[in-house]
């Protein structure tokens, strides 16, 4: 397949984003405008960013193959959002067996069927789902909460609860820690069991 792009590749990582040391590769492109990206270079014109293929990546990180094999670890994508590239994941996970773990971070902001076929080559999955009232996840990210949260309710029946981890963010400025409790008693009452709460450090100008 084609190369495309991403704005970056982070080594070494232990104990971010999944088991064991991993390596995070992050796409451009993503389907959502969060007022307070913290990756907005894919979010603007790819051009100048590097482009890889498949295989071209799998020998790129493929330098930590022993860590990743003795820890458990692999490569998490990342982005902007993985699961708009779901060919590539595809592909990859043919490359590098089973080996290595694969992680997504993800808003599950993408069609069911490339949730579907994400679950066959993805380990785990980190899940951005930002908050459960709709009005305020438009206002923040510009999307529809309820296409991210009929997936989440399927990604847990699929997988499990244990290969998915939750993020709930306190957003300055536009949710309270009282939506935040709301959004941990609708994860809760799905049967999601790992949940990650933490407050956004927003830079003031
Ligand atoms: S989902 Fe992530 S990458 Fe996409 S706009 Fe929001 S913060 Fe940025």
């Amino acid at each position: 397949m084609n190369s495309v792009p991403f704005i970056g590749i982070d080594r070494h990582r232990l104990g971010i984003d999944g088991v064991g040391v991993t390596t995070l590769a992050a796409f451009h492109g993503c389907p959502l405008r969060c007022k307070y990206c913290l990756n907005r270079r894919c979010l603007e014109d790819p051009e100048g960013l590097p482009h890889y293929a498949p295989q071209q990546l799998y020998n790129k990180v493929g330098v930590d193959n022993l860590y990743f094999i003795a820890t458990g670890g692999g490569v998490c994508f990342g982005g902007g959002e993985p699961l708009l590239r779901v060919d590539f994941l595809e592909e990859f996970k043919l490359l590098c067996g089973k080996g290595w773990n694969l992680t997504a971070e993800t808003s599950l902001q993408v069609p069911r069927e490339s949730v579907e076929r994400a679950t066959e080559v993805v380990g785990d999955f980190i899940v951005d789902i930002k908050e459960s009232n709709p009005d305020i996840y438009k206002a923040y990210t510009g999307g529809d909460a309820a296409r991210a949260w009929d997936n989440l309710e399927w990604l847990i029946q699929k997988k499990g609860p244990e290969h998915v981890i939750v993020r709930v963010p306190l957003i300055p400025d536009f949710n309270t820690e009282a939506d935040c409790d709301r959004t941990v008693v609708r994860l809760t009452a799905m049967g999601v069991t790992r949940i990650d709460r933490f407050t956004y450090r927003v830079q003031q100008s």
